[in-house]
Protein backbone atom coordinates (compact mmCIF):
# COMPACT_ATOMS: atom_id res chain seq x y z
CA UNK A 1 0.00 0.00 0.00
CA UNK A 2 2.43 2.44 0.73
CA UNK A 3 4.44 2.09 -2.29
CA UNK A 4 1.16 4.16 -4.25
CA UNK A 5 1.35 7.11 -1.25
CA UNK A 6 3.08 10.03 -2.94
CA UNK A 7 6.59 10.89 -2.29
CA UNK A 8 5.90 13.98 -0.43
CA UNK A 9 4.34 11.90 2.32
CA UNK A 10 7.05 9.21 2.81
CA UNK A 11 9.89 12.49 2.82
CA UNK A 12 7.88 13.87 5.55
CA UNK A 13 7.91 10.49 7.27
CA UNK A 14 11.83 10.24 6.46
CA UNK A 15 12.34 14.13 8.33
CA UNK A 16 9.63 13.28 11.14
CA UNK A 17 12.13 9.88 11.79
CA UNK A 18 15.39 12.20 11.37
CA UNK A 19 13.63 14.79 14.09
CA UNK A 20 12.79 11.99 16.61
CA UNK A 21 16.41 10.20 16.46
CA UNK A 22 17.53 14.03 16.85
CA UNK A 23 15.25 14.56 19.73
CA UNK A 24 16.19 11.19 21.55
CA UNK A 25 19.51 12.10 20.96
CA UNK A 26 19.16 15.01 22.85
CA UNK A 27 16.93 13.95 25.66
CA UNK A 28 20.48 11.87 26.77
CA UNK A 29 21.73 14.62 28.31
CA UNK A 30 19.95 17.37 30.73
CA UNK A 31 20.91 20.25 29.43
CA UNK A 32 19.36 19.73 25.53
CA UNK A 33 16.66 16.98 26.90
CA UNK A 34 13.92 19.88 26.25
CA UNK A 35 15.12 20.88 23.10
CA UNK A 36 14.93 17.59 22.35
CA UNK A 37 11.48 17.05 23.10
CA UNK A 38 10.62 19.96 21.04
CA UNK A 39 12.27 18.59 18.25
CA UNK A 40 10.92 15.04 18.66
CA UNK A 41 7.17 16.87 19.01
CA UNK A 42 7.46 18.76 15.86
CA UNK A 43 8.40 15.66 13.90
CA UNK A 44 5.39 13.67 15.84
CA UNK A 45 3.35 17.06 13.97
CA UNK A 46 4.95 16.53 10.81
CA UNK A 47 3.90 12.70 10.96
CA UNK A 48 0.61 13.40 11.93
CA UNK A 49 -0.41 15.97 9.37
CA UNK A 50 1.16 13.94 6.59
CA UNK A 51 -0.46 10.76 7.91
CA UNK A 52 -4.17 13.00 7.75
CA UNK A 53 -3.30 14.35 4.06
CA UNK A 54 -3.04 10.47 2.66
CA UNK A 55 -5.35 9.78 0.03
CA UNK A 56 -6.21 6.95 2.39
CA UNK A 57 -7.93 8.69 5.09
CA UNK A 58 -11.67 7.92 4.32
CA UNK A 59 -13.55 10.16 7.74
CA UNK A 60 -11.33 13.10 8.86
CA UNK A 61 -14.67 13.98 11.08
CA UNK A 62 -14.33 10.94 13.01
CA UNK A 63 -9.94 11.88 13.21
CA UNK A 64 -10.80 15.02 14.70
CA UNK A 65 -13.72 13.63 17.52
CA UNK A 66 -10.81 11.49 18.94
CA UNK A 67 -8.42 13.94 18.72
CA UNK A 68 -10.42 16.75 20.60
CA UNK A 69 -11.64 13.86 22.75
CA UNK A 70 -8.24 12.32 23.94
CA UNK A 71 -5.91 15.53 24.18
CA UNK A 72 -9.08 16.92 26.30
CA UNK A 73 -8.59 14.05 28.69
CA UNK A 74 -4.90 14.13 28.19
CA UNK A 75 -4.35 17.78 28.89
CA UNK A 76 -6.80 16.86 32.35
CA UNK A 77 -4.90 14.28 33.31
CA UNK A 78 -1.25 16.04 32.37
CA UNK A 79 -2.25 18.91 35.11
CA UNK A 80 -3.93 17.30 37.37
CA UNK A 81 -1.03 14.09 38.22
CA UNK A 82 1.67 14.36 40.63
CA UNK A 83 5.36 14.21 40.38
CA UNK A 84 5.75 11.05 42.13
CA UNK A 85 3.07 9.31 40.16
CA UNK A 86 4.46 9.33 36.75
CA UNK A 87 5.09 5.79 37.10
CA UNK A 88 1.12 4.91 36.70
CA UNK A 89 0.94 7.68 34.72
CA UNK A 90 3.50 6.08 32.31
CA UNK A 91 1.93 2.69 32.68
CA UNK A 92 -1.97 4.40 31.90
CA UNK A 93 -0.28 5.36 28.69
CA UNK A 94 1.61 2.13 27.69
CA UNK A 95 -1.80 0.51 28.01
CA UNK A 96 -3.77 2.82 26.19
CA UNK A 97 -0.82 2.34 23.22
CA UNK A 98 -1.40 -1.51 23.28
CA UNK A 99 -4.80 -1.31 23.09
CA UNK A 100 -4.72 1.04 20.31
CA UNK A 101 -2.02 -0.95 18.20
CA UNK A 102 -4.16 -4.17 18.93
CA UNK A 103 -7.05 -2.42 17.96
CA UNK A 104 -5.85 -1.42 14.52
CA UNK A 105 -5.26 -5.15 13.60
CA UNK A 106 -8.71 -5.62 15.07
CA UNK A 107 -10.27 -3.67 12.69
CA UNK A 108 -8.31 -4.25 9.77
CA UNK A 109 -8.68 -8.29 9.99
CA UNK A 110 -12.92 -6.99 10.58
CA UNK A 111 -12.25 -4.88 7.01
CA UNK A 112 -10.53 -7.91 5.52
CA UNK A 113 -13.19 -10.44 6.53
CA UNK A 114 -16.09 -7.74 5.42
CA UNK A 115 -14.71 -7.07 2.03
CA UNK A 116 -14.00 -10.70 1.65
CA UNK A 117 -10.55 -9.83 0.53
CA UNK A 118 -7.81 -12.81 0.95
CA UNK A 119 -5.35 -12.28 3.87
CA UNK A 120 -1.86 -11.84 2.80
CA UNK A 121 0.04 -14.29 4.92
CA UNK A 122 2.85 -11.23 5.92
CA UNK A 123 -0.69 -8.72 7.09
CA UNK A 124 -1.96 -12.29 9.05
CA UNK A 125 1.30 -12.58 10.84
CA UNK A 126 1.62 -8.96 11.74
CA UNK A 127 -2.04 -8.93 13.07
CA UNK A 128 -1.51 -11.75 15.46
CA UNK A 129 1.59 -10.57 16.22
CA UNK A 130 0.35 -7.27 16.63
CA UNK A 131 -2.65 -8.53 19.14
CA UNK A 132 -0.23 -10.61 21.42
CA UNK A 133 1.83 -7.79 22.23
CA UNK A 134 -0.47 -5.30 21.79
CA UNK A 135 -3.50 -7.06 24.25
CA UNK A 136 -0.39 -8.32 26.80
CA UNK A 137 0.68 -4.65 26.96
CA UNK A 138 -2.97 -3.36 27.33
CA UNK A 139 -3.73 -5.51 30.23
CA UNK A 140 -0.53 -5.62 32.05
CA UNK A 141 -0.43 -1.74 31.77
CA UNK A 142 -3.60 -1.30 33.31
CA UNK A 143 -2.83 -4.24 36.08
CA UNK A 144 0.63 -2.59 36.75
CA UNK A 145 -1.30 0.87 37.17
CA UNK A 146 -3.61 -0.66 39.55
CA UNK A 147 -1.07 -2.32 41.48
CA UNK A 148 1.24 1.17 41.75
CA UNK A 149 -2.13 3.06 42.60
CA UNK A 150 -2.75 0.81 45.53
CA UNK A 151 -6.34 -0.13 44.25
CA UNK A 152 -5.11 -3.64 44.48
CA UNK A 153 -2.27 -5.05 46.29
CA UNK A 154 1.18 -3.84 45.18
CA UNK A 155 2.46 -7.21 46.45
CA UNK A 156 2.99 -10.28 44.26
CA UNK A 157 0.43 -12.43 43.67
CA UNK A 158 0.88 -15.96 42.71
CA UNK A 159 -1.40 -19.22 42.79
CA UNK A 160 -0.72 -23.26 42.35
CA UNK A 161 0.11 -23.96 39.27
CA UNK A 162 0.64 -20.66 37.52
CA UNK A 163 3.50 -21.63 35.61
CA UNK A 164 1.70 -24.55 34.29
CA UNK A 165 -1.31 -22.29 33.60
CA UNK A 166 0.63 -19.75 31.50
CA UNK A 167 2.50 -22.13 29.35
CA UNK A 168 -1.18 -23.52 28.87
CA UNK A 169 -2.13 -19.77 27.54
CA UNK A 170 0.53 -19.52 25.32
CA UNK A 171 0.05 -22.83 24.06
CA UNK A 172 -3.58 -21.94 23.11
CA UNK A 173 -2.09 -18.56 21.35
CA UNK A 174 0.15 -20.77 19.04
CA UNK A 175 -2.38 -22.95 18.23
CA UNK A 176 -4.98 -20.38 17.16
CA UNK A 177 -2.30 -18.70 15.89
CA UNK A 178 -1.64 -21.88 13.60
CA UNK A 179 -4.97 -22.50 12.72
CA UNK A 180 -5.76 -18.74 11.34
CA UNK A 181 -2.09 -18.76 9.42
CA UNK A 182 -4.40 -22.01 7.52
CA UNK A 183 -7.22 -20.42 7.64
CA UNK A 184 -7.30 -16.75 7.71
CA UNK A 185 -11.09 -16.00 7.87
CA UNK A 186 -12.17 -17.92 11.07
CA UNK A 187 -13.60 -14.71 13.39
CA UNK A 188 -14.29 -16.80 16.24
CA UNK A 189 -10.51 -18.59 16.38
CA UNK A 190 -8.85 -14.56 15.82
CA UNK A 191 -11.78 -13.17 18.38
CA UNK A 192 -10.30 -16.40 20.87
CA UNK A 193 -6.93 -15.33 20.25
CA UNK A 194 -7.66 -11.49 21.17
CA UNK A 195 -8.60 -13.07 24.31
CA UNK A 196 -5.94 -15.08 25.11
CA UNK A 197 -3.45 -12.23 24.86
CA UNK A 198 -5.57 -10.20 27.19
CA UNK A 199 -5.46 -12.69 29.75
CA UNK A 200 -1.59 -13.46 29.15
CA UNK A 201 -1.28 -9.59 29.64
CA UNK A 202 -3.16 -10.34 33.25
CA UNK A 203 -0.75 -13.22 33.83
CA UNK A 204 2.45 -11.85 33.16
CA UNK A 205 2.52 -9.00 35.77
CA UNK A 206 0.41 -10.38 38.72
CA UNK A 207 3.16 -12.43 39.79
CA UNK A 208 5.63 -9.09 40.23
CA UNK A 209 5.99 -7.22 42.98
CA UNK A 210 5.65 -3.88 44.08
CA UNK A 211 9.78 -2.68 44.04
CA UNK A 212 10.10 -4.13 40.57
CA UNK A 213 6.81 -2.58 39.01
CA UNK A 214 8.83 0.76 37.62
CA UNK A 215 11.02 -1.87 35.83
CA UNK A 216 8.10 -4.02 34.55
CA UNK A 217 6.09 -0.59 33.46
CA UNK A 218 9.52 0.33 31.70
CA UNK A 219 9.02 -2.98 30.02
CA UNK A 220 5.66 -2.49 29.10
CA UNK A 221 6.85 0.97 27.49
CA UNK A 222 8.82 -0.75 24.88
CA UNK A 223 6.05 -3.56 24.46
CA UNK A 224 3.73 -1.25 23.53
CA UNK A 225 6.63 0.27 20.82
CA UNK A 226 6.99 -3.18 19.03
CA UNK A 227 3.35 -3.55 19.32
CA UNK A 228 2.84 -0.30 17.19
CA UNK A 229 5.45 -1.27 14.84
CA UNK A 230 3.48 -4.70 14.30
CA UNK A 231 0.36 -2.18 13.72
CA UNK A 232 2.79 0.10 11.51
CA UNK A 233 3.53 -3.57 9.33
CA UNK A 234 -0.75 -4.26 9.47
CA UNK A 235 -1.69 -1.39 8.06
CA UNK A 236 1.92 -0.78 5.97
CA UNK A 237 2.48 2.49 7.62
CA UNK A 238 6.60 3.22 7.98
CA UNK A 239 6.49 5.70 10.26
CA UNK A 240 4.56 3.75 12.98
CA UNK A 241 7.13 1.16 12.02
CA UNK A 242 10.15 3.68 12.61
CA UNK A 243 8.09 5.09 15.56
CA UNK A 244 7.35 1.89 17.39
CA UNK A 245 10.47 0.34 16.66
CA UNK A 246 12.51 3.78 18.77
CA UNK A 247 10.30 3.25 21.69
CA UNK A 248 10.33 -0.31 21.54
CA UNK A 249 13.88 0.00 21.70
CA UNK A 250 14.41 3.18 23.60
CA UNK A 251 11.97 1.51 26.56
CA UNK A 252 14.72 -1.95 26.20
CA UNK A 253 17.77 0.42 26.88
CA UNK A 254 15.75 1.97 30.07
CA UNK A 255 14.53 -1.47 31.27
CA UNK A 256 18.24 -2.90 31.22
CA UNK A 257 19.16 0.87 33.26
CA UNK A 258 17.26 0.23 35.59
CA UNK A 259 17.82 -3.36 36.10
CA UNK A 260 21.49 -2.66 36.15
CA UNK A 261 20.88 0.16 39.06
CA UNK A 262 19.11 -1.91 40.88
CA UNK A 263 21.91 -4.95 40.25
CA UNK A 264 18.80 -7.00 39.36
CA UNK A 265 18.89 -9.13 35.88
CA UNK A 266 15.69 -8.86 34.06
CA UNK A 267 14.74 -12.52 34.15
CA UNK A 268 14.80 -12.14 38.81
CA UNK A 269 12.41 -9.45 38.23
CA UNK A 270 10.01 -11.03 36.14
CA UNK A 271 10.23 -14.21 37.64
CA UNK A 272 11.38 -14.16 41.20
CA UNK A 273 8.24 -12.28 43.10
CA UNK A 274 10.68 -9.93 44.76
CA UNK A 275 8.74 -6.98 46.76
CA UNK A 276 6.39 -9.20 48.95
CA UNK A 277 5.76 -6.88 51.67
CA UNK A 278 7.61 -4.14 50.76
CA UNK A 279 5.84 -0.28 51.20
CA UNK A 280 3.75 0.80 48.32
CA UNK A 281 6.20 3.22 47.31
CA UNK A 282 4.75 6.17 49.85
CA UNK A 283 7.52 6.26 52.17
CA UNK A 284 5.32 5.66 55.12
CA UNK A 285 6.42 1.87 55.51
CA UNK A 286 6.83 0.69 59.03
CA UNK A 287 9.72 1.86 61.51
CA UNK A 288 12.39 0.03 61.04
CA UNK A 289 12.72 -2.99 63.32
CA UNK A 290 16.08 -2.39 65.84
CA UNK A 291 16.84 -1.37 69.28
CA UNK A 292 19.45 0.94 68.10
CA UNK A 293 19.04 4.90 68.96
CA UNK A 294 19.80 7.85 66.59
CA UNK A 295 21.11 11.11 67.15
CA UNK A 296 18.70 13.92 66.73
CA UNK A 297 19.42 17.59 65.90
CA UNK A 298 17.65 20.93 65.12
CA UNK A 299 17.51 22.59 62.07
CA UNK A 300 19.75 25.31 64.30
CA UNK A 301 22.54 23.06 64.81
CA UNK A 302 21.84 21.88 61.09
CA UNK A 303 22.66 24.68 59.64
CA UNK A 304 25.90 25.34 61.63
CA UNK A 305 27.01 22.10 60.33
CA UNK A 306 26.57 23.17 56.81
CA UNK A 307 27.24 27.30 56.85
CA UNK A 308 30.78 26.10 58.27
CA UNK A 309 31.77 23.32 56.35
CA UNK A 310 34.06 23.59 53.34
CA UNK A 311 32.43 21.12 51.08
CA UNK A 312 28.61 19.73 50.77
CA UNK A 313 26.65 17.08 49.26
CA UNK A 314 23.33 17.02 48.74
CA UNK A 315 21.62 13.70 47.74
CA UNK A 316 17.72 13.79 47.79
CA UNK A 317 15.61 11.13 47.15
CA UNK A 318 12.03 10.12 46.82
CA UNK A 319 10.95 12.15 49.81
CA UNK A 320 12.23 15.51 48.75
CA UNK A 321 10.05 14.64 45.40
CA UNK A 322 7.09 14.54 47.77
CA UNK A 323 7.15 17.37 49.48
CA UNK A 324 8.45 19.22 46.52
CA UNK A 325 11.38 20.37 47.98
CA UNK A 326 13.53 21.24 45.25
CA UNK A 327 12.87 25.58 45.63
CA UNK A 328 14.04 25.30 48.84
CA UNK A 329 17.14 23.22 48.16
CA UNK A 330 18.09 25.34 45.18
CA UNK A 331 18.00 28.15 48.05
CA UNK A 332 19.39 26.21 50.75
CA UNK A 333 22.58 25.48 48.00
CA UNK A 334 22.78 28.96 46.82
CA UNK A 335 22.75 30.54 50.35
CA UNK A 336 25.73 28.33 51.00
CA UNK A 337 27.59 29.05 47.88
CA UNK A 338 27.66 32.49 48.79
CA UNK A 339 29.17 31.58 52.14
CA UNK A 340 31.59 30.02 50.07
CA UNK A 341 30.84 26.34 50.94
CA UNK A 342 31.39 24.03 47.71
CA UNK A 343 27.76 22.28 46.81
CA UNK A 344 27.68 19.33 44.74
CA UNK A 345 24.49 17.26 43.95
CA UNK A 346 24.78 13.44 43.78
CA UNK A 347 22.14 11.64 41.88
CA UNK A 348 21.19 7.69 41.92
CA UNK A 349 19.94 6.59 39.02
CA UNK A 350 16.85 5.57 40.86
CA UNK A 351 16.51 8.31 43.28
CA UNK A 352 12.62 8.76 43.38
CA UNK A 353 10.43 6.66 41.61
CA UNK A 354 11.46 6.83 37.88
CA UNK A 355 15.14 7.21 36.04
CA UNK A 356 15.69 10.99 35.78
CA UNK A 357 13.09 12.17 38.68
CA UNK A 358 15.67 13.82 40.40
CA UNK A 359 17.10 15.83 37.27
CA UNK A 360 13.88 16.68 36.69
CA UNK A 361 12.89 18.27 39.59
CA UNK A 362 16.51 20.36 40.18
CA UNK A 363 15.82 21.44 36.60
CA UNK A 364 12.34 22.31 37.63
CA UNK A 365 14.29 24.21 40.37
CA UNK A 366 16.99 25.58 37.86
CA UNK A 367 19.44 23.73 39.54
CA UNK A 368 22.68 24.28 37.06
CA UNK A 369 23.20 20.84 35.46
CA UNK A 370 27.17 21.70 36.35
CA UNK A 371 26.34 20.69 40.13
CA UNK A 372 24.92 17.36 39.14
CA UNK A 373 26.98 14.01 39.61
CA UNK A 374 26.67 10.56 38.64
CA UNK A 375 26.93 7.98 41.07
CA UNK A 376 30.24 6.65 39.55
CA UNK A 377 31.71 10.45 39.35
CA UNK A 378 30.40 11.55 42.98
CA UNK A 379 31.35 8.50 45.00
CA UNK A 380 35.21 8.67 45.25
CA UNK A 381 34.43 12.51 46.09
CA UNK A 382 32.79 11.47 49.58
CA UNK A 383 35.90 11.29 51.45
CA UNK A 384 36.46 14.55 50.69
CA UNK A 385 33.10 15.87 51.97
CA UNK A 386 32.56 17.56 55.41
CA UNK A 387 28.55 17.26 55.12
CA UNK A 388 26.00 14.95 53.07
CA UNK A 389 23.05 16.09 53.23
CA UNK A 390 20.33 13.32 52.54
CA UNK A 391 16.86 14.64 51.88
CA UNK A 392 14.07 12.02 51.86
CA UNK A 393 16.72 9.66 50.48
CA UNK A 394 16.57 6.01 51.95
CA UNK A 395 17.61 2.78 49.69
CA UNK A 396 19.71 4.33 47.75
CA UNK A 397 22.07 5.35 50.60
CA UNK A 398 21.64 2.23 52.36
CA UNK A 399 25.27 0.81 53.42
CA UNK A 400 23.40 -2.55 53.57
CA UNK A 401 23.46 -2.59 49.65
CA UNK A 402 27.58 -3.12 50.03
CA UNK A 403 27.92 -5.03 53.40
CA UNK A 404 24.61 -6.90 53.89
CA UNK A 405 24.69 -10.15 51.50
CA UNK A 406 21.05 -11.09 53.57
CA UNK A 407 19.78 -7.32 52.39
CA UNK A 408 16.50 -7.46 49.73
CA UNK A 409 18.75 -4.97 48.16
CA UNK A 410 22.30 -6.32 48.40
CA UNK A 411 24.40 -5.42 45.44
CA UNK A 412 22.41 -2.73 44.73
CA UNK A 413 25.08 0.27 44.07
CA UNK A 414 24.53 3.00 46.59
CA UNK A 415 25.80 6.54 46.81
CA UNK A 416 28.29 5.68 49.35
CA UNK A 417 27.26 9.29 52.01
CA UNK A 418 28.79 7.02 54.78
CA UNK A 419 32.52 7.93 53.67
CA UNK A 420 31.73 11.64 54.08
CA UNK A 421 33.16 13.37 57.42
CA UNK A 422 29.26 14.08 58.44
CA UNK A 423 25.74 12.96 57.24
CA UNK A 424 22.89 14.93 57.91
CA UNK A 425 19.41 12.89 57.07
CA UNK A 426 16.53 14.88 56.57
CA UNK A 427 13.28 12.51 56.84
CA UNK A 428 10.46 12.59 59.27
CA UNK A 429 10.60 9.54 60.65
CA UNK A 430 12.24 6.00 60.92
CA UNK A 431 10.54 4.27 57.95
CA UNK A 432 11.34 2.62 55.63
CA UNK A 433 12.18 3.25 52.15
CA UNK A 434 11.06 1.63 48.77
CA UNK A 435 12.80 -1.84 49.86
CA UNK A 436 10.88 -1.86 52.41
CA UNK A 437 14.06 -2.23 54.71
CA UNK A 438 15.87 -0.76 57.78
CA UNK A 439 18.81 1.52 57.39
CA UNK A 440 21.87 1.32 59.36
CA UNK A 441 23.12 4.40 58.16
CA UNK A 442 21.04 6.23 60.61
CA UNK A 443 22.43 5.05 63.21
CA UNK A 444 26.47 5.82 62.55
CA UNK A 445 27.91 7.67 64.92
CA UNK A 446 28.68 10.22 62.15
CA UNK A 447 24.83 10.63 61.20
CA UNK A 448 22.59 13.07 62.51
CA UNK A 449 18.71 13.17 62.09
CA UNK A 450 16.94 16.39 61.28
CA UNK A 451 13.45 14.77 61.96
CA UNK A 452 10.46 16.57 59.68
CA UNK A 453 9.32 17.31 56.23
CA UNK A 454 12.00 17.69 53.72
CA UNK A 455 10.62 21.52 52.70
CA UNK A 456 9.70 22.25 55.77
CA UNK A 457 13.05 21.39 57.38
CA UNK A 458 14.98 22.79 54.24
CA UNK A 459 13.18 26.22 55.03
CA UNK A 460 14.37 26.50 58.41
CA UNK A 461 17.79 25.37 57.37
CA UNK A 462 18.01 28.13 54.57
CA UNK A 463 16.83 30.90 57.61
CA UNK A 464 18.91 29.32 60.04
CA UNK A 465 22.06 29.30 57.04
CA UNK A 466 21.04 33.00 56.54
CA UNK A 467 21.87 34.08 60.74
CA UNK A 468 25.08 32.50 60.66
P1 LIG B 1 13.12 5.61 49.38
O1 LIG B 1 11.79 5.22 48.91
O2 LIG B 1 14.08 4.54 49.70
O3 LIG B 1 13.00 6.48 50.72
C1 LIG B 1 12.29 7.65 50.74
C2 LIG B 1 12.30 8.17 52.17
O4 LIG B 1 11.74 9.47 52.11
C3 LIG B 1 11.46 7.37 53.13
O5 LIG B 1 12.25 6.59 54.00
C4 LIG B 1 10.62 8.41 53.88
O6 LIG B 1 10.88 8.32 55.28
C5 LIG B 1 11.14 9.73 53.35
N1 LIG B 1 10.07 10.69 53.10
C6 LIG B 1 8.85 10.49 52.59
N2 LIG B 1 8.14 11.61 52.53
C7 LIG B 1 8.96 12.57 53.04
C8 LIG B 1 8.81 13.96 53.25
N3 LIG B 1 7.68 14.61 52.95
N4 LIG B 1 9.86 14.64 53.78
C9 LIG B 1 11.00 14.02 54.12
N5 LIG B 1 11.18 12.70 53.92
C10 LIG B 1 10.17 11.99 53.40
O7 LIG B 1 13.71 6.64 48.34
P2 LIG B 1 15.08 6.62 47.55
O8 LIG B 1 14.98 7.77 46.61
O9 LIG B 1 16.24 6.54 48.49
O10 LIG B 1 15.08 5.25 46.81
C11 LIG B 1 14.22 4.96 45.75
C12 LIG B 1 13.73 3.55 45.88
O11 LIG B 1 12.82 3.32 44.83
C13 LIG B 1 14.82 2.51 45.71
O12 LIG B 1 14.52 1.38 46.49
C14 LIG B 1 14.71 2.15 44.28
O13 LIG B 1 15.22 0.88 43.97
C15 LIG B 1 13.22 2.19 44.10
N6 LIG B 1 12.92 2.28 42.72
C16 LIG B 1 13.26 3.37 41.98
C17 LIG B 1 13.10 3.32 40.62
C18 LIG B 1 13.51 4.43 39.75
O14 LIG B 1 13.57 4.20 38.54
N7 LIG B 1 13.82 5.59 40.26
C19 LIG B 1 12.52 2.19 39.97
C20 LIG B 1 12.19 1.14 40.86
C21 LIG B 1 12.36 1.21 42.18
P3 LIG B 1 9.86 8.95 56.34
O15 LIG B 1 8.52 8.37 56.05
O16 LIG B 1 10.41 8.55 57.66
O17 LIG B 1 9.87 10.42 56.14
Amino acid sequence: MSDFLPTGIQLTYLVAASLFILGLKKLGSPATARNGNIVAAVGMLLAIVATMLDQHVLNYEMILLGLAIGSGIGAIVAYKVQMTEMPQMVGLLNGLGGAASALVAVAEFWRLLDSSQSIPLDVNISMLLDVLIGGVTFTGSFLAFAKLQGLISGSPITFPFQQPFNLLLLGAYIVGSAYLIITPDSLPIFLGVVGVSLVLGVMFVIPIGGGDMPVVISLLNSLSGVAAAAAGFVVMNNMLIIAGALVGASGLILTEIMCKAMNRSLFSVLFSAFGTGSSSGGGAASGGATDQSVRSIDPEEGAMMLGYARSVVIVPGYGMAVAQAQHSVRELSDQLEKMGVDVKYAIHPVAGRMPGHMNVLLAEANVPYTQLYDMDDINPQFDQADVALVIGANDVVNPAARSDTNSPIYGMPILEVDRAKQTIVIKRGMSTGFAGVDNELFYKDKTTMLFGSAKDMVAKLVSEVKQL
